[in-house]
């Protein structure tokens, strides 16, 4: 497996590959990986002829230093994960290598109200610095396929927008949700959280699962998300968003919308970790 460091070796290597006809699919992390990116490995893997995959901790897209401090982090174990994969090379920049001209030098995309609502409005600036390193990452390796995880919803959202803005021909493969065994969607970040916290986080999905049932029976929407907003009534938890969505705009729905349209969300702390996590409807 071929570890590289520096963008511009990155660059030319996938030019190499690409002038021999290969397919380049691309998986970007902030690293810490579990099973949600390994799925993403693996769909890159059987669609495309060769996997790059990313690991950094992308500085602009933490809106709270201690999250950044915190976040956690072990690369040997990353590099062992990935090489037993197949992964065909890992990128590993560092800060210098992504923003060679500074972070300050980005010029912040109008995506009109899809960074403003549900994580936007808690987390101001996220989804810039997300469409940064995206957008940086993907100059850098090119790929023609990009793979990312459901269970990031509205980064999705973004990111299609800003491909659409681009006229990028990268095409955006979306993964399911991969979760633990109680239905926590599986995180990173969960690492933070002790083993009887991570069943209790079950209930999160739990929600969004009742809030689904309650729509197939018929309940309105008031009722059915004020019972699934009170599964989440526990000590320790805090719930900051479980909203239904129209799946394209993001735009809150006060009535059930059309099926195949709609995405409950849902935000949640757990003591001092937050978990974020959706459905389909
Ligand atoms: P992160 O390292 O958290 O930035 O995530 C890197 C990629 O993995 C993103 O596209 C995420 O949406 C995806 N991902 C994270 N967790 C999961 C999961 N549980 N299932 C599927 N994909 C995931």
């Amino acid at each position: 497996m071929n570890v590289i460091k520096d963008p511009e070796t990155v660059t030319e290597w996938v030019k190499e590959r690409k002038r021999q006809g290969k397919s380049v699919g691309f998986v970007p992390t902030m690293g810490a990986l579990h099973e949600g990116h390994l799925s993403l490995v693996h769909a890159s893997k059987k669609s495309s002829a060769l996997t790059i995959v990313s690991i950094f901790v992308n500085p602009t897209q933490f809106n709270d230093v201690r999250d950044l401090e915190k976040y956690p982090r072990d690369k040997g174990r990353d590099l062992e994960l990935l090489g037993a994969e197949g992964v065909d090379l890992v990128f590993l920049p560092d800060v210098e290598g992504i923003y060679p001209d500074g972070a300050e030098a980005w010029v912040p995309i109008d995506f009109g109200t899809l960074d403003k609502v549900l994580e936007g409005k808690f987390r101001p600036g996220h989804f810039q610095g997300v469409a940064q390193v995206v957008s940086r990452l993907l100059d850098i390796v090119r790929p023609d396929d990009l793979y990312m995880g459901q269970k990031d919803f509205q980064q999705i959202a973004i990111i299609r927008k800003m491909l659409a803005l681009r006229n990028s021909g990268v095409r955006l493969q979306v993964v399911p949700t991969v979760r633990e065994l109680h239905g926590l969607a599986m995180s990173s970040r969960n690492e933070r959280l002790s083993h009887t916290d991570r069943m209790r986080a079950g209930k999160l999905y739990e929600a969004l699962c009742y809030l689904k049932c309650m729509y197939e029976d018929g309940l309105s929407l008031r009722q059915a998300r004020s019972k699934a907003a009170e599964m989440l009534d526990f000590p320790d938890f805090k719930l900051e968003y479980l909203e239904l969505c129209d799946r394209t705009s993001l735009s809150t729905l006060d009535e059930w919308g059309k099926p195949g349209e709609m995405v409950a969300l849902v935000a949640c702390w757990l003591k001092d970790v937050r978990l974020i996590d959706n459905i389909l409807f």
